[in-house]
């Protein structure tokens, strides 16, 4: 059997890292916000270009963080509302929804699954105040020009970063995380970055923003126990942080490794009944997952099942269609949820051995 993701191989190698770090956790008798969420924030930033990282509890929370900082400033206003792709994980949706904004639902590109640019052109209107963009898989999306139609309507741009730590934009030579106003990131353990557990980061180079969730994600305080807002408890756990300390350091080959093996998918799976995903062979991908489509989707994963094969769909129900999303159920999204109705998540890891890649690459062309 080849598992979709084997994580406990992914963090095996580093067993004995994790294990003094952990020995001198436990001896330090500090357990919250200490001097490795401190190291994780600096290294993070520096990592991806930011002035500022801030380390909270995970993924969404991060997201939710920015847009209640944004409210807080005044810079939003609840209400108001956000363009965000159609085809994207429910934390994205739930981000706005939990802060008190409404989402506008965006078809994507239907080669690289990302936000459509011209399809955002075509939703500016007075109450859309921002863009939530999602770099779905690991691809970034069209940030240069994303980034410029923002600017044209003086909207905020908010990049969703949990599948693409480390992804560089060529124009503009900058990492995910570094492409907009501010950033979410994920270490949910099955990212590229990874903790053992719960995790998450905020970037941003806006000074403010950066110290009104210092403040939000830790009871509205910055003394302990004087408040001077209505915060929540999202902080970085300190004993995931010294985990994320020790992998961050591999993360550059790990995407590459990455790179390398969907290089080969893309040149040697050959099957017209197969369609690969849009790769445009630079760093601006660091393929989280490898996405096919194919029509008769669950006849293909018989298949995959029959060979041994692991998989996962990324997702199997769009957002608007799921029962928590009710209102947005009538939208017609046909380019969204033909994506969701056909897509295929394959292998691919940087611990895979050679003979799994073989072995899927040919199980695929003899479909
Ligand atoms: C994983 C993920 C999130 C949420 O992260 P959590 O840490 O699980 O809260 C948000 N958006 C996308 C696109 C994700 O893949």
């Amino acid at each position: 059997m080849i598992k979709f993701l084997d994580l406990n191989k992914i963090n095996s190698k580093y067993e004995d890292e994790f294990s003094s770090r952990f020995k001198a956790f436990l001896k330090s008798g500090y357990y919250i916000k200490g001097s490795e969420v401190n190291q994780f924030e600096q290294s993070f930033a520096t990592y991806c270009g930011t002035k500022h990282c801030i380390g909270v509890a995970n993924g969404l929370d991060a997201l939710t963080l920015i847009f209640k900082g944004y409210i807080e400033l005044g810079k939003l206003n609840v209400g108001d509302e956000v363009m965000v792709p159609a085809n994207t994980y429910i934390a994205t949706m739930l981000s706005i929804l939990n802060s008190g904004l409404k989402p506008v639902f965006i078809e994507p590109d239907n080669e690289t699954f990302n936000i459509s640019p011209s399809e955002i052109q075509k939703h500016i209107k007075p109450s859309v105040k921002a863009i939530l963009v999602v770099h779905l898989y690991g691809q970034l999306a069209n940030m240069s020009e994303i980034n410029a139609i923002a600017k044209t309507n003086n909207l905020l741009v908010i990049e969703d970063a949990a599948q693409a730590h480390g992804a560089v934009s060529i124009s503009e030579e900058k990492k995910a995380g570094n492409l907009s106003d501010a950033s979410g990131f994920s270490f949910y353990p099955t990212k590229n970055l990874g903790a053992l557990g719960d995790a998450g980061a905020v970037t941003t180079n806006d000074k403010e923003l950066a110290a009104c969730i210092k403040l939000l994600h830790n009871y509205g305080s910055s003394k302990k126990y004087v408040n001077e807002k209505i915060g929540i408890n999202s902080r970085l756990d300190e004993l995931q942080a010294s985990f994320l300390n020790i992998k961050l350091r591999d993360l550059d080959q790990d995407n590459e490794k990455r790179r390398e093996i969907a290089k080969q998918y893309l040149k040697r799976i050959n099957n017209p009944k197969i369609t690969l995903p849009f790769y445009d062979g630079s760093h601006n991908h660091v393929f989280h997952v490898f996405v096919i489509r194919v029509e008769g989707r669950s006849h293909f994963t018989s298949y995959l099942e029959q060979n041994e094969i692991g998989y996962l769909i990324h997702y199997p129900i769009a957002p608007h269609l799921q029962k928590a999303l009710l209102p947005y159920k009538s939208l017609y999204l046909p380019i969204t949820e033909a994506i969701h109705d056909t897509v295929v998540s394959i292998p691919l890891s940087p611990v895979m051995t050679t003979v799994e890649i073989e072995t899927i690459i040919n199980a695929l062309n003899l479909y």
